[in-house]
């Protein structure tokens, strides 16, 4: 080795293995007849490495099993201003500024791809240092043992900060988004901009909508860039068929679209609109002749309610959007006040998540799953729990879909499978574990070894594990997933379809994938107990072709023994419920096994009983120069029930706030003591979610000419301008018998 090899390449020296740089750098590619030749000898590839980092034209990195870097070009530590000494040994994920990173068509983090240890190519990033900006597009390979485990990255970087700026700047010239044609997300962010400061003057309404696309990632992770870049141009023409004239639709990058609507203010006009965007989207996409569906979530916020400035109406649509995605996904939400404080008990919880497993507030429970035929435990599911120290006991149905959002799942669901798989073992008699698998983790090639991993240092039997995988893994479609699967059947672990009936619930994909289980989701199987429902024949239908597949089948969410009855009827093979069992402590299923109690009997209630979602909310009641404030006890579209005003005549009209400047004029239909059935003129509309609103609201411009000065207006909030005056009970100016407020009502106050 050369005196300068000894010095300069400390990590490309110290490599031992035959395949390190070598593999790296991949084969050869002159395909002409050469002669064959022996691949060059290490301290050669050194040499040539060194000679390419002195050029300063690209530079080397490698890290442990760890992510810490072990090896990077002494000269990007020169570039960033701190010491070789200094970087090795840190994250190389602290390298990078995820918050910039973006492929050619996605938002995908170069964190994601790195926690999954995921290969890529050509990302591109920005460097996370305080300094002037420098862009690197990023090539990145896993090192794998020969058992398969993950041992490192091998990684190189080439600098394209000029290249990157001359880009941003001719798109910025542009104005129009190259890749779909609609507007670019600086014009149309100078379009909201001076389209707002116009209408403020002019006190004209404008709608914004935000429209972010669902699973967007997996489709441009599993068929590759190019065919995201194929999905986003399609999805575009849709997006652009469903605006109307002066309707103004822009993409601001990756899977994030906006559309700006003048004069709209009209919510069930804009309820419409949302939900044609999503059906539209929700269409399968033939993308190189590979089918594939996505879905879409759409915000919306309406100026000047929501907001005045662009900055407000932005973060207000953004803030709906966000809750519509929370909400399921494929929903629209308008934004209302409610929305800002659960925005920030998110950002709170996801802060909170990211330690909680270090701090040992994650934990299993295992419920039991039971042979509808002899009620004797098949196996467990194991089901992840969070234990918060002040919110106490956090449901995954809210902390699973932050982990996902917030890349964690794929730590959360290591640690999960390992963990069920080490208790199985140790657990008395030869019952299964069944372990949930989000379609993150699915997607991450490295699930099979990650499997095999945990089997082997628990010791379980591959059959004794069951892998639960919901549909979303197909929507991609991608040849990977067939892997995936041939690759964990290979291992000998069941896989189990869960949800079923909530999704997509295409029964084509059975034939093809190798399930040996599909659960069949409890709010199927809830409804099929209702008279006059067709999931029982539904049910039957999968129970069927479940059997002629040689699949089992389980009903989840058994609670009563009339549903109970009806499933051992429809012939479905196992059953998970409450009325066999709640999820468990471990050591509650230890010393149900080590009793070698193995069955259960069912016992619950006999039947369902309809919850009645009952109303105990505050609302204002308006007549003529008075307000009252009422209970409101249920409330359809068209009409609600109060409580609260006595000597109500029928026919008397009034008008009824919700609150935010939501109000709606009010017909008496039935009045019994200071209880009122009430009809609504206009009928209200669906917000999105579960609630109701009014389709349009006083504008808080009307409330400014009444005194209130707009800029001193809480954006997105208006009450009715009042005067504290507690009145007496007596209605003033009522001309039939004056109201009086009993019990169940408030305080009177007199509108200004
Ligand atoms: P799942 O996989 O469909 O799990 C079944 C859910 O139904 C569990 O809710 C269980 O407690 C609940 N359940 C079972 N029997 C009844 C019943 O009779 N009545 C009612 N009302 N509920 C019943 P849980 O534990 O809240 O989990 C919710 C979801 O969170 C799971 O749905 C699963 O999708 C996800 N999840 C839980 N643990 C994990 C995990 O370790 N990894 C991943 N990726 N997801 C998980
Ligand atoms: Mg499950
Ligand atoms: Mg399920």
């Amino acid at each position: 080795m050369s005196e300068t090899n000894k010095s300069d390449a400390p990590a490309v020296a110290q490599d031992t293995s035959t395949t390190g740089w070598r593999k790296y750098f991949g084969a050869p590619k002159d395909a002409g007849p050469a002669p064959i030749q022996a691949p060059p000898p290490r301290k050669q590839l050194a040499k040539l490495a060194q000679i390419f980092e002195s050029s300063k034209r690209g530079w080397f990195w490698a890290t442990d099993a760890d992510l810490r870097l072990t090896y990077v070009s002494e000269h990007i530590a020169k570039r960033l201003g701190c010491s070789l000494g200094d970087m090795l040994g840190s994250s190389i994920k602290d390298l990078f500024n995820d918050e910039l990173a973006e492929g050619s068509a996605g938002n995908r983090t170069t964190g994601l791809l790195l926690n999954t240890r995921s290969k890529f190519s050509n990302m591109e990033v920005r460097a996370d240092y305080d300094g002037p900006e420098i862009w690197w597009a990023v090539s990145a390979q896993p090192d794998l043992n020969k058992d398969g485990e993950f041992v490192g990255y091998w990684g190189s970087g080439i600098d394209i900060t000029t290249d990157r700026q001359s880009r941003d700047e001719s798109s910025r010239l542009t104005h129009s988004d190259t890749l779909t044609g609609l507007s670019s997300r600086h014009k149309i962010s100078q379009r909201l901009e001076s389209a707002l400061q116009a209408y403020k003057i002019a006190k004209r309404s404008c709608a914004l909508i935000m429209i972010d696309l669902d699973r967007f990632k997996q489709v441009n992770d599993t068929l590759g860039h190019q065919a995201g870049d194929e999905l986003l141009k399609q999805a575009s023409q849709r997006l652009k068929r469903v605006a109307k004239d002066g309707w103004e639709v822009g993409r601001l990058g990756g899977d994030e679209f906006q559309v700006i609507i003048p004069d709209m203010d009209d919510r069930g006009e804009l309820a419409e609109a949302a939900k044609k965007m999503i059906s539209m989207i929700s269409q399968p996409y033939t993308i190189n002749g590979t089918r594939c569906v996505i879905g879409a979530s759409v915000g919306l916020a309406i100026a000047p309610y929501d907001g005045i400035t662009s900055e407000e109406l932005t973060r207000s649509a953004d803030l709906a959007l966000y809750a519509a995605k929370n909400d399921g996904r494929g929903r629209y939400r308008f934004y209302s006040t409610e929305l800002h404080s659960d925005a920030e008990d998110q950002r709170q919880l996801e802060d909170e998540l990211r330690d909680a497993l270090e701090r040992g507030e994650i934990w299993l429970a295992y419920q039991p799953v039971v042979s509808a035929r002899t009620n004797e435990i098949s196996g467990f599911e194991a089901l992840m729990r969070w234990e918060h120290p002040e919110r106490g006991a956090i449901s995954p149905g809210i902390f699973i879909p932050i982990a996902e959002e917030a890349n964690l799942i794929v730590q959360l669901g290591e640690w999960a499978l390992r963990k069920a798989c080490e208790d199985a073992a140790s657990w008395p008699g030869t019952a299964r574990v069944a372990v949930n698998v989000s379609p993150i983790q699915f997607e991450h090639t490295a699930l099979p070894q990650l499997v095999a991993s945990a089997l082997a240092s628990s010791g379980l039997a591959p059959d004794r594990l069951e892998l639960e995988i919901t549909e979303s893994v197909f929507l991609g479609e991608g040849s990977d997933i067939d892997q995936t699967f041939k690759a964990l059947k290979k291992l000998g672990v069941r896989l189990a379809l869960d949800d079923f009936g909530t999704g997509y619930s295409s029964l084509s994909y059975l034939k093809s994938a190798p399930f040996d289980k599909i659960k069949v989701d409890q709010s199927f199987v809830r409804d099929a107990a209702q008279p006059g429902n067709r999931n029982a024949a539904i049910i039957t239908a999968i129970v069927s072709l479940a059997e002629a597949l040689d699949m089992e089948t389980t009903a989840e969410g058994i609670e009563t023994l009339d549903t109970l009855d009806l499933i051992k009827k429809l012939r479905v093979s196992h059953i998970q419920g409450y009325v066999y069992s709640r999820p468990l402590h471990y050591d509650d299923i230890i010393e149900k096994l080590g009793e070698g109690n193995l069955t259960i009997k069912p016992s619950g209630p006999e039947m369902n009983r309809s919850d009645r979602k009952t109303l105990y909310r505050k609302v204002g009641i308006i007549h003529e120069d008075h307000r009252y404030e009422v209970t409101m006890r249920n409330l359809s579209m068209t009409g609600a029930l109060i409580e609260g005003l006595n000597d109500v005549p029928k026919g008397a009209q009034f008008v009824l706030d919700f609150g935010e400047g939501q109000l709606a004029v009010a017909t008496v239909r039935r009045s019994k003591g200071d209880k009122q059935g009430l009809q609504f003129e206009v009928p209200l509309i669906s917000d999105g979610s579960d609630g109701l609103c009014t389709r349009t609201r006083v504008s808080p411009y009307v409330l400014a000419a009444a005194g209130m000065p707009l800029a001193a207006l809480p954006s997105g909030h208006y009450p009715l301008v009042m005067n504290e005056e507690a009145a007496n009970t007596s209605g003033k100016g009522f001309s039939l018998p004056a109201f009086t407020q009993s019990e169940a009502g408030g305080s009177v106050l007199r509108v200004a």
